[in-house]
């Protein structure tokens, strides 16, 4: 892969996010850069070619894929709500303990990143004021 200073500054947006992140969000922070939208979804495929991203493609709905580090930065845990897409981060002390203490043959746990995927709370009323406006 050509080394280019546009993908070093975007390789170093794309590390500052510490959850998975759209091409849209990284558009957004690399606005100031002054690099251009084919340059940043350009970049994108050549970070997941090279095995530095992984791509969620989503089957659910309009929700735009999302693209995270192979490796994580550091350990967390999840909530991504399948209808749009809003990401809220938590703290389950008794399972992060459960995950990192859990032995592996054959593999050393460096950290983990779990994802818990369903609707959030603002979806969930949508939908249900949407059915009491319907009846
Ligand atoms: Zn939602």
């Amino acid at each position: 892969m050509r080394h280019t200073p546009e993908r070093e500054m975007l390789l170093e947006k794309v590390c500052a996010f510490h959850q998975p992140f759209t091409a849209e969000q990284l558009c957004t922070v690399s606005r100031e850069l002054h690099i251009s939208t084919g340059t940043v979804y350009n970049a994108l495929s050549l970070f997941v070619l090279a095995g530095i991203l992984h791509v969620n493609k989503r089957e659910y709905g309009q929700v735009a894929s999302e693209y995270q580090l192979m490796i994580p930065r550091r350990s967390y845990t999840q909530l991504i709500c399948t209808k749009c897409g809003r990401v809220a981060e938590f703290h389950d002390k008794a399972l992060e303990r459960l995950i990192q203490t859990r032995k592996y043959s054959n593999f050393t746990l460096r950290n983990y990143g779990l994802n818990v995927y369903g609707e959030c709370k603002v979806c969930r009323r949508s939908k249900t004021s949407r059915k009491k406006e319907q009846a």
